[in-house]
């Protein structure tokens, strides 16, 4: 739990130099300044306290004591989609560890009591009361398991669906599961589920995140199961960073490996032996979930003492957020005959947030919609009919914001797409 907190991270504070590369996507990806913005947060507050620089400082002058917890120190530190594009800016230059600092910044605000925002502790009580963040009765969570599935009691990869997928997009779970099925994948669904501390780990809420991550280790090392899939961004992130990080080790020291649905399809379907049945002509974009992206490279933990210039010791590895799972979906999508696949200028780690992270999408809903609306603009001035992304949040939040903004553009979960083309399903309307 120290390499938590905010004092490990002192000296990235401090060495904040103000270059603002947290803040622009380097002009050799992104031309003028209609999409050069990395920052969700300074796009919409526009002032530097709101962007991982003015974080930094404020991080500073809270260690220092120059600084107290106040109303608008908490706003600074939750309207954040913790999305992590200013640390991969930073650390295109820099050996600085932003997000982490940023994170700590939660941690502290929530050991000092002022923190998280309301909407954050409703849903831990939810959690707590009834193992989904939603606050549903439990009774109904596994309601979408299709009754033709193949589930068996054990098999060396376990389904987690996670609380979105039980309970607000049963649609994606059923379109896993018969991919699954046709591609004759030998998986166990994972024993009385319960949601996976993500939002515990966004608030701040450190402890109650290490509970849930050793008590979901334990469910799974009873299954038998190695391997953890999901369909949600948010979960894999959550098994393959968070319970590392939390845990201070390794998911292999933990005796299992974590898979989005993508990895798992790819890895099937490369040599091309199960071949698409329907085409699908449409225009579309690929939105990369910051989770299933820039956040989702393995935790490599590291304990040690920083020296003179920074230089560590033991050397550090520093996770740049290069090693997300970004060619998959992309040779997935493009794969299906008449499917035409452009990039956002923002993509890969440059991608813009959905806009739902961080907890903004309970906590600030407003914040959220802004920067879902930033990212449809983004689609409509490539001219793309749909966005497809690889997480039931930002199919939500893209969903919600187009409903309103942009009802032209359609939004799918890649799961959506993949059953339409093999399976010959029909696309949600
Ligand atoms: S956080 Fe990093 S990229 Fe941003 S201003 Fe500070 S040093 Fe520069
Ligand atoms: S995590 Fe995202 S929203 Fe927060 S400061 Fe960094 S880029 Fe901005």
């Amino acid at each position: 739990m120290e390499h938590l907190r905010l004092e490990k991270y002192r000296w990235d504070a401090e060495n904040c130099c103000g270059c603002k590369g947290c803040i622009w996507v380097d002009p050799v990806y992104v031309r003028g300044k209609a999409w050069a913005v990395r920052c969700p947060s300074l796009l919409r507050f526009r002032f530097d306290s709101y962007s991982a620089l003015g974080r930094l400082k404020l991080a500073v002058g809270l260690m220092d004591g120059e600084i107290q917890l106040t109303d608008t120190a908490l706003d600074i530190i939750y309207k954040c989609n913790l999305c992590g594009a200013c640390d991969v800016g930073c650390k295109r230059n820099l050996d600085l560890e932003p997000l982490l600092a940023l994170e700590a910044l939660r941690i502290l605000a929530v050991e000092q009591g002022t923190g998280p925002p309301r909407a954050l502790t409703q849903i831990a009580e939810n959690i707590a009361a009834t193992g989904n963040r939603y606050g549903i009765d439990p009774r109904g969570r596994s309601e979408w398991i299709p009754q033709s599935e193949k589930a068996k009691a054990e098999a060396p990869v376990a389904f987690f669906a996670g609380c979105n997928i039980s309970y607000k997009n049963p649609a994606l779970a059923e379109c896993a599961i018969s991919l699954l099925d046709a591609l004759d994948v030998a998986y166990c669904l994972f024993p009385e589920e319960s949601c996976c501390g993500h939002p515990f780990t966004v608030a701040g809420m450190a402890h109650s995140a290490i509970d849930v991550a050793k008590t979901n280790i334990a469910k799974l090392a009873q299954t038998g199961a190695t391997t953890i899939l999901t369909i949600c961004a948010e979960c894999y992130k959550t098994w393959k960073v968070d319970y590392p990080k939390l845990l201070g080790k390794g998911t292999s020291e933990m005796g299992y490996e974590v898979m989005h649905i993508v990895e798992l399809l790819w890895q099937l379907l490369r040599h091309g032996d199960f071949m698409a049945r329907r085409p699908l002509r449409l225009r579309v974009a690929y939105h990369d979930p910051c989770n299933l992206g820039r956040l989702s490279e393995a935790w490599v933990h590291w304990s040690g003492t920083r020296g003179p210039c920074g230089i560590t010791k033991p050397p550090k590895y520093y996770r740049r957020g290069d090693k997300g799972i970004y060619q998959e979906p992309r040779m997935l999508i493009s794969m299906i005959s008449g499917i035409d696949l452009k990039e956002f200028p923002r993509a890969r780690e440059n991608a813009l947030c959905c806009g739902a992270g961080g907890g903004v999408l309970e906590a600030y809903p407003d914040f959220g919609m802004f920067t879902a609306r930033q990212r449809l603009q983004e689609a409509a001035a490539m001219g793309v009919e749909a966005i497809v992304s690889a997480c039931p949040y930002c199919r939500d939040m893209l969903s919600s914001a187009a409903r309103v903004s942009n009802p032209s553009i359609k939004v799918y979960d890649i799961v959506e797409l993949m059953s339409a083309s093999l399976l010959d399903k029909e696309l949600p309307s």
